[in-house]
């Protein structure tokens, strides 16, 4: 027996030596490959969760690259931005929005929240993506109730039509500010460096002009849907309390654009800010209120998909993302 194991003891030596020749082999002959190739690909965009009696979908018009941050955050010294953007291991030169967009389903209406950029490639071929998320999702544009928009800048309304012109959405009532309307559907300005916009507002609102509804500040103008201004990144941006079960979340457009540089400093301006100075008090008060009450918030252009909580911290705020839950109860 003693001697059959220091055989074995033995040829297990062998074979190690064996294998140590065999790694040597390869690496002469040259790299080894899995099994399987890399796949390329990426999980559908859109993400779903349950608040109160409602299910919230939140789907992806995609990322938009605004560039180098100095374009668009102004008012604070561009070492000062970088620095920001660098302690919390972002990139320096390109700031990356997200565009999450959540359609709620009340039980008696589905409604979803702004659209994206529709056919515009004003920041690039990342955007656009609405109906793909959609059918991702499995969600039908035709079973959408009603759209609620932000604000009417070509990144909130620019999914209404498609590369025809025509309404994408066939049963859909939408909601809108009347001095967004007015603004920037407004012929006069077209000559102005407003034309994208205008442009795009007018090519995306005016076909369904006979569907478009005005809400107040104040009025819950669909079951649990009540609409808060929020003046100054438009004339009539407006952010809405979604409200089930005795709870609320907030749906913020674009009260703030970035996680870190408009919540840690809230009164930086933001270049596409019709009145920055009014945007900048309304955003210091809102953003105080939701985070006073714990009102969880659903943010348009924050990392994906945008829902989480506030807090104050130091002269701004910060936002702890929610963890995704990706198993149902
Ligand atoms: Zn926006």
């Amino acid at each position: 027996m003693i001697h059959d194991a220091s055989r074995t003891i033995e040829l297990s030596r062998r074979s190690l030596f064996g294998l140590g020749a065999a790694i040597a082999a390869t690496a002469v002959a040259g790299p080894v490959w899995a099994r399987a190739p890399k796949l390329g690909t990426q999980s559908p965009y859109y993400y779903r969760f349950g608040f109160g009696e409602t299910e919230v979908s939140v789907v992806s018009d995609g990322p938009l690259p605004l560039g180098d941050p100095s374009g668009a955050f102004l008012g604070v010294p561009k070492e000062e931005i970088s620095v920001m953007l660098t302690r919390n291991f972002l990139d320096t030169k390109n700031v990356v929005l997200e565009q999450n967009i959540p359609i709620v389903n009340t039980g008696s209406k589905l409604i979803m929240f702004d659209t994206g950029m529709g056919t515009s490639q004003l920041f690039g071929p990342t955007t656009g993506r609405l109906g793909k998320s959609l059918a991702e999702a499995g969600i039908k544009p035709e079973d959408i109730d009603a759209i609620v928009c932000s604000h009417a800048h070509i990144d909130h309304i620019g999914g209404i039509v498609g590369t025809d012109g025509k309404p994408l959405f066939a049963n859909a009532e939408i909601w809108l500010s009347e001095a967004d309307f007015n603004f920037w559907t407004d012929e006069g300005k077209l000559g102005s460096n407003l034309k994208d916009f205008i442009v795009h507002a007018r090519k995306n609102l005016l076909p369904v002009r006979d569907r478009i509804k005005f809400f107040k500040d104040g009025q819950e103008f669909l079951p649990g849907v009540t609409a808060i201004a929020a003046p100054g990144h438009t004339v009539g941006h407006t952010i809405f309390l979604i409200s089930s079960s005795g709870r609320s979340f907030c749906f913020m457009g674009d009260l703030t654009h970035h996680q870190v540089l408009l919540l840690e400093k809230p009164a930086m301006e933001f270049a596409y800010d019709t009145d920055p100075k009014q945007s900048a008090r309304t955003r210091i008060r809102l953003l105080g209120m939701l985070a006073d009450k714990q009102i969880p918030v659903m943010s348009y252009h924050f990392p994906w998909p945008g829902f989480g909580n506030l807090a104050r911290a130091g002269e701004g705020f910060r936002f702890y993302a929610e963890p995704m839950k990706m198993i149902r109860g």
